[in-house]
């Protein structure tokens, strides 16, 4: 094929101009008709020479080029070289149309090349063209190549409901040559499902169809449906001279799957009418190029008719010889059908797959989607939460620190006094109880002091209340610098304040009371001074005491002991002695 293409560009390049794309439409045109009127060969020297004058035609008017070399190649047997040629056309950048018609004729061809596989996935690939095509007859076309791919593959239901849409479409698009067609699929299906006479009928109005489009090779094929209808209804006188017409169109034409199909009929007919060297000698030719051509069902056939020649002849050796030959091709056939229909149902089966696949990506899609929004209209209610328990926590831990320091605020006003920061009355005699009862429980000593400043009425009258105030701060602080690392000092009074002593004996006490009153007595605060004397009163837990012991019992005798230092004349430490115990 494309030595031929490059001999005729070269020969032409020498003297032929470029033609116009008009008038290379009007020659297209031209070999279209002839390619289907005449025996390909006629078309065929045209198209070459158009080929090399194609310099300003259309990609369209290649492609329809291409599309006839194909259709050549294709009746010359040559499927593998057509499908070659066919194969850029099909994902072209051409009308959707021209396309279509690529895609039938190479399903067509690699069902001819026994590739079924790839037949049924271009026209499986074919029938998503379909939507795109307007005109009812290349829709017709398509129809009907798909009602003859489900009778070859068995189905013929299918192929019967197939054939009818496309004979419909046919009829709508008023051209003879689809209807033809068409009625020819039809035919086929029914001649298959052993429905003869019925197949003979549509052979018959196909022919009318036929002969008007004045396609002579689908006539043949009509012909020999006729012919091989009567064969099977033993009308072998009617049948004859339908095949004999049929083989003559197809050789003049140079079809030569018709031919072999013809003379295969033919050779049954006259086998049937008792002619069996001429049916004999047709049938050994036949079988060397049924054989040839892998056309199993065929050469089984032949030979079934040559095994009943060699039987009726006499010759059992040269039948059983036949017979198993035709065994083998028979299994042949059932090898290739099985795997036919392999195919077809692989593709059809990746289809339904292919649709469930996308009915499912879609579904998952769609969850997807819905998921997505779930999410983020979870993510923005959980933000949403999260931002709002983060302000609630965020003020709940306010509330709560602020709680507690209020809380330490209130317990510190409750515990503590405000002006010299000792613990007031209350808090001073509750450390003070707990201390006396754990040293009471070890068995530990225990010294109670309660002291008094002595004259503070005077220092405020001298001074003034302020001053008396800093004179409280500054006393309590050195009270606490002396006692408050062993013992609670508090201010019980005005003036007045207690030392709980835990551990420490009387002695003890009144050797820290020395230590404190060693201490500088002025205090000085605001450009003031004062000298500042306090009265201790000093009681020891006694554990003679046959009572019951108790902080309050030793704080009277304490507070007796500081009577008596004032008394006594102040600024000095009493020690409650046993006389003191009530
Ligand atoms: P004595 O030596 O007998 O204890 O004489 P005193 O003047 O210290 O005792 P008195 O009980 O007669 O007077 C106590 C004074 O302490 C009366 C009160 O005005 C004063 N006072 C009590 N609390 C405070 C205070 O918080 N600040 C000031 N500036 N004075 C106070
Ligand atoms: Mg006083
Ligand atoms: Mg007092």
């Amino acid at each position: 094929m494309r030595v031929f293409l490059v001999i005729a560009g070269l020969s032409t390049a020498m003297w032929a101009g470029a033609a116009d794309p008009d008038e290379i439409q009007s020659r297209l045109d031209e070999i279209a008709r002839i390619n289907v009127t005449q025996a390909w060969e006629q078309s065929q020297a045209m198209a070459e020479q158009l080929a090399a004058e194609m310099e300003g035609a259309s990609a369209e008017q290649r492609a329809q080029l291409d599309l006839l070399f194909a259709r050549n190649l294709a009746l010359a047997g040559r499927y593998a070289d057509a499908l070659e040629l066919l194969d850029p056309i099909l994902d072209a950048d051409l009308p959707s149309e021209q396309r279509l018609r690529a895609y039938e004729m190479a399903a067509n061809y690699a069902l001819n090349k026994l590739d079924y596989e790839q037949a049924f996935t271009l026209l499986r690939d074919s029938i998503t063209l379909l939507p795109e095509i307007d005109r009812p007859a290349p829709q017709a076309r398509l129809l009907g190549l798909a009602a003859y791919f489900h009778s070859e593959v068995g189905e013929q239901e299918m192929a019967i409901d197939y054939a009818g849409q496309a004979l419909e479409l046919a009829h709508d698009s008023q051209d003879a040559r689809e209807q033809c067609i068409a009625l020819h699929r039809l035919a086929l299906a029914q001649f298959r499902l052993e429905r003869f006479a019925t197949a003979e009928a549509t052979h018959r109005l196909q022919i009318e169809h036929c002969e008007a489009a004045g396609d002579p090779v689908l006539s043949a094929a009509a012909k020999n449906g006729i012919g091989n209808a009567l064969l099977r209804q033993g009308r072998i006188d009617e049948a004859l001279p339908w095949i004999r017409s049929g083989l003559q169109r197809n050789e003049e034409h140079g079809f030569r799957d018709g031919v072999l199909a013809s003379r295969r009929f033919l050779a049954r007919g006259l086998k049937e009418m008792g002619e069996i060297d001429q049916a004999e000698q047709i049938l050994t030719e036949l079988i060397a190029a049924l054989e040839r051509e892998q056309y199993w069902s065929n050469l089984h056939e032949c030979l079934v008719l040559l095994t009943n020649i060699a039987d009726a002849r006499g010759n059992p050796a040269q039948a059983l010889a036949f017979y198993r030959e035709a065994e083998a091709a028979r299994s042949k056939h059932l090898e290739r059908e099985r795997a036919m229909r392999l195919a077809y149902l692989r593709v059809e089966f990746d289809t339904r797959i292919k649709e469930q696949e996308l009915a499912l990506l879609r579904e998952q899609n769609r969850v997807m989607q819905l998921e997505e929004d779930a999410r983020s209209q979870q993510s923005l209610l959980y933000m949403g939460g999260t931002v709002s328990l983060g302000i609630i926590g965020l003020l709940l831990l306010l509330l709560l620190f602020r709680t507690q320091s209020e809380r330490r605020r209130f317990r510190k006003l409750s515990e503590y006094d405000g002006l010299t920061g000792l613990y007031n009355h209350t808090q001073f005699f509750a450390k003070a109880n707990a201390a006396f009862d754990e040293s009471r429980e070890r068995g530990c000593p225990f010294t109670l002091i309660i002291a008094d400043i002595d004259y503070f009425k005077n220092i405020n009258d001298h001074h003034d209340h302020l001053f008396g105030d800093q004179v409280l701060r500054i006393v309590s602080a050195r009270l606490l610098e002396v006692f408050g690392k062993a013992g609670v000092v508090g201010r019980i009074g005005g003036e007045e304040f207690g030392i709980a002593l835990p551990g420490k004996t009387c002695d003890e006490a009144c050797d820290q009371i020395e230590l404190f009153r060693r201490i500088a007595s002025v205090v000085r605060a605001d450009d003031n001074a004062a000298e500042v004397t306090l009265s201790f009163g000093v009681a020891q837990m006694d554990d003679r005491d046959a009572g019951d012991p108790s902080l309050e019992k030793l704080r009277r005798r304490a507070d007796h002991a500081l009577y008596g230092a004032k008394a006594t004349g102040r600024n000095r430490v009493v020690v409650a002695s046993e006389s003191h115990v009530e």
